[in-house]
């Protein structure tokens, strides 16, 4: 049996990068950047003016000239004036300085009088004082973003000032969410006693969605072999990453990696030595689909969905992996050996910054209602089975 890193290693040996395509800039949040951005201009492009005030020679100020008489107006935007000797021009925030000018005095300290101002006897001006100088953020030519980057709204200001209309970006994966179990029954549909309401389908759509994946669909499928076969081969023709829940472990109903075997999906991994989600299996298509089928207890799928779905979908867009969180649990914790363990938990702070980890177990991997209030799991070595409080040990959130 795998350990659960030795499953993710073989996950993400597995993935096959996805497609990338051209969007428009207003297309573009929330996607991953799969070009260089490179900056088209010095940052600023030009000697920005910082004030509201006056522009003028700080050797006119220097020898001792208070008196401007006021040769015009530049505003952001307008084009650049050439100053005359021994006058000011009135100057607006973000205008060009002025050819010839080297000191900008704030409109606050000085006063105008018939075309003159006149600056403040006590202001001490200085050369190039509030004048933000052409490239001194960055020079053209600059490389701003690498490949690889999720675009937020920090990205789309340094794109679209970069004069980007267009970019490549990763395609979205097409990922298929199958849900199996002849005993679900969807919300708004009516249930008898025996059944169980399907809540793992809508739960991994919408975590996958968390994670900025928002194109899965979802399809349940009774246990039926026939039924499993012709729908299992319709999304695999459709999709790049299948998620499956139920019908892996080893219950007679449980036919799920059977009919991918039939399928041609290859086995790469049954069984993870890990609690909960021990049954989980993964396999590649014969295009290179991922396939993940995730045990259908509630707990088992969504911290299988966080522990290997989200990774794999991350680096097949590109994304690098996420770097490893670690927090001191905030109580001792026993387990049996032999298995790694994924404890939910709430994860608090101490007032020395510390990140803790308050465990809420969950009566069984059914009972799921637990994890709502929880920020994630910790994961807990087989090689150890006391924890005492205070072990640091590796954090997952559920949302990154
Ligand atoms: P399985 O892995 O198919 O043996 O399912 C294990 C347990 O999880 C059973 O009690 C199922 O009823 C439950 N289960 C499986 N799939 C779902 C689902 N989509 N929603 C809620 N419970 C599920
Ligand atoms: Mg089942």
């Amino acid at each position: 049996m795998l350990t659960t890193a030795e499953a993710s290693q073989a996950i993400l040996a597995a993935v096959r990068p996805v497609a990338t395509e051209q969007v428009t800039l207003e297309q573009a949040t929330g996607r991953v950047l799969q070009q260089k951005v490179v900056a088209e201009r010095d940052q600023p492009p030009f000697d920005r003016v910082m004030m509201d005030g006056i522009a003028l020679s700080f050797a006119a100020f220097d020898s001792g000239q208070r008196a401007f008489p006021l040769q015009g107006m530049q505003a952001a935007g307008d084009e650049v004036l050439s100053l005359e000797a021994g006058k000011a021009i009135e100057i607006m925030t973000g205008a060009s300085l002025p050819d010839g000018a080297d000191c900008i005095v704030p409109v606050e300290r000085i006063t105008v009088a018939e075309g003159i101002a006149t600056i403040a006897d006590d202001y001490p001006a200085k050369p190039r004082q509030f004048i933000h100088a052409r490239g001194s953020d960055h020079r053209q030519g600059t490389e701003l973003l690498q490949p690889g980057k999720r675009i937020s709204a920090n990205e789309i200001a340094i794109i679209a000032s970069a004069g980007l209309a267009e970019l490549t970006v990763a395609c979205k994966p097409a990922v298929s969410v199958l849900s199996t179990g002849n005993e679900l029954v969807a919300a708004g549909q009516p249930i008898e006693p025996h059944q169980v309401r399907l809540s793992n389908g809508p739960a991994i759509v919408a975590m996958l969605a968390e994670h900025g994946f928002d194109q899965a669909k979802h399809e349940h499928l009774v246990d039926d072999i026939e039924t499993l076969k012709t729908r299992i081969a319709k999304h695999l023709d459709e999709s790049s990453v299948l998620v499956l829940s139920g019908g892996v472990s080893m219950g007679k109903a449980d036919y799920v990696p059977r009919v991918l075997k039939e399928l041609g999906v290859e086995v790469h991994f049954h069984k993870i030595s890990q609690r909960p989600g021990k049954p989980m299996w993964f396999g590649t298509g014969a295009e290179g689909q991922a396939v993940f089928a995730l045990p259908g207890n509630p707990v088992s799928t969504l911290v299988c969905c966080r522990q290997y779905v989200v990774p794999a979908l991350y680096h097949l867009s590109g994304l690098p992996a996420a770097a490893p969180q670690f927090a001191a649990l905030t109580q001792p914790v026993n387990f049996a050996p032999q298995l790694t363990n994924f404890l939910p938990v709430r994860v608090l702070s101490n007032a020395a910054g510390g990140v803790l980890a308050l465990p809420v177990p969950t009566n069984t991997s059914g009972d799921f209602t637990a994890l709502s209030g929880t920020d994630g799991y910790v994961e807990l070595a087989r090689e150890q089975e006391h924890f005492p409080a205070g072990s640091v040990v590796p954090l997952h959130r559920w949302r990154l």
